[in-house]
């Protein structure tokens, strides 16, 4: 098992699958976009599906989620579901998206094998969405999330984050769009990860301020869930109007949760993070080509998550963001 010196044991894996993306979200990259990982470093089909079945039929992990960059732009991707959702124990398998695209490929995906997918969906405005993303492509992802739903892919989560002045104003709206179309809703507080390094604390819209804008106006009587209930699960859920429908709120940076984290993840060049903000990572691609065995691999999972630090320090005094950016991590 991966238990690391706090006693958290990974179940959950995140593969980023590509560092590419269509999209240029003003949290994420600038606009121009990023050097990409030269394609000989991105691992091939076979070596994330070795991976990912050593570390689901030996190190216990149950959960395997892809993610990017953008996973929809792996052209191996249905099959990678696919293989994985044959392993033994079979995993259940999510997905994190913007969205474009997948109104082609939502029900392949779920015939695959898909269990569950995450959209990123920040505003309903198709200015403030080219002013956020500097793509016009709103009608894509309204397209994506409706396939996803019509593929079975339910519940369809949808993982959206306020910008201060861009899009704070819009928290009711998201939610009240999401309520109608029976998508689950999470706000997510903006992260020290971007390419950029232009993450300022001021400028982050923080949890309370995402309830507060929920309950201006009194639309949404928000309660708080059973906290039992939410376990290693980064969102915090809010009953709306006695539920049973809810609102999720994941307050990394002001109301952390790593003391409960169960998550590991594999970047799309073969590197392994026992963090989202880890400083150090874990080469698994070079020893995977060299031909390594599934034991002398194994031994590399372990001591990346024996070193695990207790959170991510992000309001620790002299914190420092990873020189890796969310793009090439993966949420
Ligand atoms: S910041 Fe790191 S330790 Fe905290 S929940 Fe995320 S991955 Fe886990």
């Amino acid at each position: 098992m991966l238990t690391d010196s706090f006693g958290r044991t990974a179940t959950d894996l995140r593969v980023s699958l590509t560092d590419r993306c269509n999209l240029r979200c003003a949290y994420c990259m600038p606009a121009e976009g990023l050097d990409w990982l030269p394609k000989p470093e991105v691992l091939t089909d076979d070596e994330v599906v070795r991976l990912v079945g050593l570390a689901v039929t030996r190190l216990g992990i149950s959960e395997v989620r892809f993610t990017g960059g953008e996973p929809l732009l792996r052209r191996g991707l249905t099959a990678i579901v696919r293989r994985v959702a044959a392993l033994s124990p079979r995993p259940e398998i999510s997905l994190t998206t913007n969205g474009i695209g997948l109104d082609r490929l939502a029900a392949p995906l779920r015939a695959a094998g898909l269990d569950r997918i995450n959209v990123s969906l920040d505003t309903l405005s198709e200015e403030t969405f080219v002013k956020l993303a500097r793509r016009d492509r709103l009608g894509d992802v309204l397209a994506g999330l409706a396939a996803a739903a019509t593929a079975g892919l339910t519940p369809v989560k949808v993982n959206a984050v306020l910008m201060r002045g861009i899009n704070d104003h819009e928290a009711a709206p998201l939610l009240r769009f999401c309520l109608d179309h029976g998508y689950q809703l999470r706000f997510i507080e903006q992260m020290p990860l971007d390419a950029q390094h232009g993450w300022r604390r001021e400028e982050m819209v923080t949890a309370d301020e995402i309830l507060a804008e929920l309950k201006l106006g009194g639309e949404f009587a928000l309660t708080p869930d059973d906290p039992t209930g939410r376990g290693s699960a980064p969102a915090e859920t809010f009953l709306i109007d006695g539920g049973p429908q809810r609102v999720g709120i994941i307050g990394s940076v002001t109301r952390p949760f790593c003391a409960a984290c169960d998550r590991v993840r594999l970047t799309a060049d073969g590197q392994l993070r026992n963090c989202l903000f880890a400083r150090v990572e874990n080469d698994l691609r070079t020893p995977l080509r060299a031909g390594a065995s599934d034991d002398e691999l194994e031994a590399i999972w372990l001591r990346c998550i024996a070193a695990k630090l207790p959170g991510h320090g992000i309001n620790d005094a002299g914190f420092l963001q990873p020189a890796r950016p969310m793009s090439a991590i993966g949420g």
